[in-house]
């Protein structure tokens, strides 16, 4: 769990996982590696994979491919990187 909270995410793991497949399936989640990856407090930003906004009381992950940057909740971020080693 994060140093600041728990991510306040709208799904159950399981259901993020289907979530992130579905995601990646139709391209709209990268299946690469992020360029880079910076973590900090959320802006109230929709997360990438759960649509819910990462609240400021909520650590926020933002994974920058190219000029692209995804914000996510730890939790979902996690199970994207989980989902797309596996393949
Ligand atoms: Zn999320």
């Amino acid at each position: 769990m994060s140093a600041i909270q728990g991510a306040r995410v709208a799904m159950n793991a399981d259901q993020l996982r289907v979530a992130v497949r579905a995601l990646l399936a139709s391209g709209v989640l990268p299946d690469g590696r992020p360029d880079r990856t910076w973590g900090g407090r959320g802006a109230d930003f929709s997360c990438a994979v759960c649509s819910a906004a990462v609240g400021s009381e909520e650590l926020e992950i933002e994974a920058y491919f190219g000029s692209q940057v995804y914000h996510l909740h730890t939790e979902c971020f996690m199970t994207w990187q989980e989902e797309r080693q596996r393949g």
